[in-house]
């Protein structure tokens, strides 16, 4: 039989995967892939007066979101919420790796480079120090994706974000905002961009942009192709 296709998550938050790449987890998995999620934080710790139900509640919606698109949970630690930068990123990239190992995922998805909260960035660089390009990795691409609020907030002297791969999700939108459901604690009302309203009009608009209905939208940080690639299962 042959083997499933393998697609891994990494987000800083619980919420990040679903407002970034949602749409194309449920497509993905509805394709077939076994798409499997890794969280850095506990997604509250930095909030004031947050407790640990708080977080324990928090991990059992990130379950259920999880689950609304089609993948599952395969870590969650537990570093410091908005301060990873006071890990060694060293140990971030050996954290991922030993999560991604067994896993060994041909597609990975993460965070851009440039987001305004520091633990996107941080889960980037350890992505990419996690998944540089070994001989013998079965990684062969890594799409970064943006994250409604963070990514357009972030100082205009950054570098923007410039998508050059769209994904259609105009059949998996609704698995999407499913999952944002459970993360409503984090949602807000239009016009902020962490609304149901506003998640829909940018999937509308990066659409438009490919020619799509709806659509996410990727940076691509490294694609192979080499032998029998995945990327046209995508
Ligand atoms: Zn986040």
């Amino acid at each position: 039989m042959k083997s499933k296709l393998k697609a891994l998550v990494v987000a800083a938050h619980s919420d990040d995967e679903a407002l970034g790449c949602g749409g194309t987890m449920a497509r993905l998995a509805g394709q077939g892939w076994d798409v499997g999620v890794v969280f850095m934080t506990n997604g509250v710790g930095a909030r004031p007066g947050a407790t640990s139900s708080e977080a324990s509640k928090r991990h059992v919606a990130a379950e259920q979101a999880v689950k609304a698109v089609g993948a599952r949970l395969l870590q969650a630690f537990d570093f410091p919420d908005n301060a990873l930068d006071s890990v060694p990123l060293l140990k971030l990239a050996q954290a991922i790796e030993t999560a991604a190992a067994h896993f060994a995922p041909q597609l990975v998805l993460t965070h851009f480079a440039h987001d305004l909260n520091v633990d996107h960035r941080l889960v980037h660089q350890a992505v990419i120090t996690a998944f540089r390009p070994m001989p013998d990795s079965p990684v062969e691409a890594v799409l970064c994706f943006e994250v409604a609020s963070s990514t357009g907030w972030q100082s205009s002297a950054m570098p923007a974000f410039r998508p050059v791969l769209s994904i259609d999700i105009t059949g998996t939108l609704p698995a999407k905002l499913a999952a944002l459901q459970y993360y409503d604690v984090e949602m807000r009302s239009p016009p902020h961009p962490r609304s149901p309203e506003m998640i829909e009009a940018l999937a509308r608009v990066r659409g438009s942009q490919a020619g799509l209905a709806m659509a996410e939208a990727f940076e691509i940080q490294r694609v192979n192709v080499s032998g029998t690639s995945v990327l046209g299962n995508l």
